[in-house]
């Protein structure tokens, strides 16, 4: 590649690196000083361009206050598994889509919007914390709401607790939407005093958390569930200027068969317009057509609205972050600089990897960091429990271990995406990962310690944050 941007024969720059002694061959990847030495040598003027010139000015265009208007909230659903995350998007859905109401037809685009008291309020279809984690590790901050569903005949569960963690890792704000009422062993008093053991302080308990009683099933105090999101949203000051080029994410992808790359993305500043050039992770496109949650043709969306977009060049992923940007050459300049950055991630990745002990270690003296990410998964909540304590008592006034996660079980893949989005390393006590969480903890380079001595385990993180690692065991 240096060689045809050099427009040199690539056996001449071989043969130079020859006589340099290092023996490479076409594709080696060189790194930028011998890049910069060889353009120098062959008579070419390098330039070293920076991720900041190529992506400056693309995101965080900033914002007079001025021009700032409020904008809907954004929620995610979460909860354990059958406490009927699935069951309340549906029956919200269904009873108060803004558009298409008449026809009924509503579409599944990934996110929809419905209004209470002439506010919208835009959900994000796809239900539980993979997702949203997942988004939040590719550096997507798009939820201002996490809805806890929590069956009320099931009260608090694993996946619960998990989403209490990722929620509260993020710094969203949660509602707890205590479910299946209906139901009659439903004991939401129950459900209550659970959530106070996971720091879940409702308001009846004295706490500052919202809670509702619904029946999803039923289609009760649905009202009531939207009233409290539109409650919590004036508290959160949700603003954004509609006056822009747009900004947002990716909220799902996929090539379809008849009308190529399509992306629903949310958009989060300015307005999206058809005919606008966008950036979307690594790739670009020209909105040809936007389409709404009702099936319907837009001409434009603005903050917090999610959209298809068609007239893409290729498929983006869910989480990807887009802009729209003032030419097609800009579009192509970004999108060729992000695939060739990718690539040299993935080579670099397979060198050392991000979310080792020794590598956080390195980031916290740099960003003089004062807590140690940690994910813990134990074979018993007895054992677990001993841990977190003996961590806790290695803390000094510089740093301290933080467990943002723990529980019983084998370490699966939403251990490895909370870890990823926290820059976590993760610990196993007598438990292993599966192979989803292996081949994810290697693409992402999250280190997944194991360990079957509390007192090693002890040692090692001890050792760690006194920046003296003892070798890999
Ligand atoms: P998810 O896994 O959290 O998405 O849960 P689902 O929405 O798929 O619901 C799991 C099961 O619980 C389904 O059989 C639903 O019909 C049932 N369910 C959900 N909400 C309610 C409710 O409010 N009352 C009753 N009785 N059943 C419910």
């Amino acid at each position: 590649e240096l060689s045809q941007r050099m427009a040199e024969r690539s056996v001449d720059v071989i043969k130079y690196l020859m006589k340099e002694g290092q023996m490479m061959k076409p594709g080696d990847i060189i790194d930028a000083d011998l890049a910069e030495l060889i353009a120098t040598e062959f008579g070419h003027t390098p330039r070293r361009v920076s991720e900041s010139d190529v992506e400056e000015g693309i995101f965080n265009v900033a914002d007079d206050d001025a021009d700032m208007v409020s904008r809907p909230p954004v929620v995610t659903i979460m909860g354990h598994v059958d406490h009927g995350k699935t069951s309340l998007l549906d029956a919200i859905r269904h009873t108060r889509v803004t558009s298409g109401e008449a026809g009924g037809i509503t579409q599944h685009i990934g996110a929809y919007q419905v209004e209470q008291d002439g506010q919208k309020i835009t959900f994000i279809d796809t239900p539980g914390h993979a997702a949203f984690t997942a988004m939040r590790a590719r550096g997507a901050e798009s939820t201002d709401i996490a809805i806890l569903v929590v069956a009320a005949d099931d009260s608090v569960m694993p996946q619960t607790i998990e989403s209490i963690n990722h929620a509260k890792a993020a710094g969203v704000p949660m509602i707890v939407a205590i479910n299946k009422m209906d139901k009659p062993d439903a004991d939401a008093q129950k459900v209550r005093t659970e959530l106070l053991q996971h720091e879940v302080f409702v308001e009846s308990m004295g706490g500052e958390v919202l809670d509702v009683e619904v029946s999803a099933t039923k289609g009760t105090n649905l009202d009531r569930l939207l009233e409290a999101i539109v409650l919590q949203s004036e508290l959160l000051e949700l603003k954004a200027n509609p006056d822009r080029t747009a900004e947002g994410t990716v909220v799902e992808a996929q090539l379809d068969r008849g009308r190529g790359s399509v992306a629903t993305v949310l958009v989060q500043k300015g307005t999206l317009k058809t005919g606008d050039i966008i950036v979307l992770g690594d790739e670009w496109g020209r909105v040809r057509a936007l389409v709404d949650d009702a099936g319907k043709q837009v001409k434009e969306a603005g903050p917090s609205t999610p959209v298809e977009v068609l007239g893409l060049q290729g498929t983006p992923q869910a989480g990807d972050r887009f802009a729209v940007v003032e030419n097609e050459s800009r579009a192509r300049e970004i999108s060729d600089y992000r695939q060739r950055a990718a690539r040299e991630k993935a080579v670099a990745r397979q060198a050392g990897s991000r979310g080792s002990l020794e590598q956080m270690m390195t980031q916290m003296q740099d960003a003089a960091l004062q807590e140690f990410p940690l994910l813990i998964k134990g074979d018993v909540q007895g054992s677990i429990e001993a841990i977190a304590g003996a961590l806790d008592k290695l803390g000094t006034d510089e740093v301290r271990a933080n467990v943002i996660h723990s529980g019983a079980g084998g370490i699966t893949e939403s251990d490895v995406s909370l870890a990823e989005a926290s820059n976590a390393a993760i610990i196993g006590f007598n438990v292993r990962a599966n192979k989803q969480a292996r081949d994810a903890a290697e693409r992402a380079g999250i280190e997944i310690r194991y360990y079957n001595v509390i007192y090693d385990l002890v040692d090692d993180v001890k050792s760690a944050m006194s920046g003296l690692l003892s070798p890999e065991r």
